[in-house]
């Protein structure tokens, strides 16, 4: 029966990689973003993968190959759609229990029940496919593209952009569309080198994350390790409402501050989800030269921390 698994799955090229296009507007998914895939996803629970596209191997992590994904997936229903950070989590029940009686019996014959083929239906528990977004990718739910709300892109859905697919039998597709092409799809990845969700973040595992850190707060708020899900435009909501300057060192926040951080950052992803997006915040939109702070008209500065540019209100982030 699983003979066929791997003929089943197709191959199919990818015209074109759209890196020349520019119509695209750069739009980095951040939890926000990806929480609306997790949600959109919900609507795969209980179907079955019937293929899955996968010939583009730059878009594969690690050792995950067409070969291991179809091996893992094909045959498989989507049993939880999780979220951690900004990594998309598609968990698939195990074959069911009738179709491995079935291939025993098959098998069988009168002779002695396979060792190596229960030994493999051990091995084969709790797959997972992990799918990280990079700057651009979106993702496609039987042909919606509810995230247009939220990334302000164009809207297009275009098939040269697909980079990967699962299709469902009975039909429906997952589609990931990514024009820059940075995302990354994964079998189990490890999720342990994440630190605490930012949407369920306590504080206890804020102060863990800031530690008695000498790094720039705003480099700690990035670590994924140290907290999974916050980019560079949620950083800067959160600190501009805390009032807390991005340079200061992670570990010299007092308590009462580290009270404000945790309040800013449930307020900042409760506001923007509920407004559409971290391009939603009042700072984004002055986020340029001559900018000016939304709450009291100070000139924002623009520095550049840890590799990321930063615009902050040197009047009230202290
Ligand atoms: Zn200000």
């Amino acid at each position: 029966m699983s003979r066929g698994i791997g003929d089943r799955c197709l191959r199919v090229k990818t015209a074109t990689i759209g890196g020349r296009n520019r119509r695209y507007r750069v739009t980095v998914p951040e939890i926000l973003e990806v929480e609306t895939y997790r949600k959109q996803a919900e609507k795969l629970l209980g179907r079955r993968v019937a293929d899955v596209i996968a010939d583009d191997d730059l878009y594969l992590k690690g050792s995950t190959n067409p070969e291991t994904l179809c091996r893992a997936l094909v045959g498989r229903r989507v049993a939880a759609v999780r979220r951690r950070g900004k990594l998309l989590l598609l968990d698939f029940e195990d074959p069911p229990a009738t179709s491995g009686v079935a291939i025993r019996a098959s098998e069988s014959n009168g002779e002695d029940s396979s060792p190596v083929e229960a030994h493999s239906q051990t091995e084969s528990e709790g797959v997972t496919l992990g799918i990280h977004f990079g700057m651009t990718g979106r993702l496609v739910v039987d042909g919606d593209v509810s995230i247009d709300r939220l990334l302000y892109t164009s809207g297009e859905h275009r098939p040269e952009y697909a980079r990967f697919a699962l299709l469902f039998e009975g039909g429906g597709e997952l589609v990931v569309s990514d024009p820059r092409r940075l995302g990354r799809v994964e079998l189990d990845p490890d999720e342990s080198v994440l630190g605490p969700d930012a949407m369920e973040l306590t504080r206890e595992e804020l102060v863990e994350a800031l530690d008695d850190s000498r790094a720039a707060l705003k480099s700690r708020l990035l670590d994924q390790s140290r907290i999974a899900g916050l980019g560079n435009l949620l950083v800067d909501d959160i600190l501009w409402r805390a009032g807390l300057d991005p340079h200061r060192h992670a570990g010299s926040l007092e308590p009462g501050e580290i009270d404000r951080l945790l309040a800013a950052i449930r307020d900042s992803l409760d506001e923007l989800g509920e407004r559409g997006g971290s391009h939603t915040s009042e700072l984004h939109a002055e986020r340029h030269q001559g900018g000016h702070c939304p709450l009291d008209g100070a000139e924002l500065r623009r520095d550049v921390i840890g590799g990321r540019t930063t615009y902050w209100c040197p009047l009230h982030q202290h």
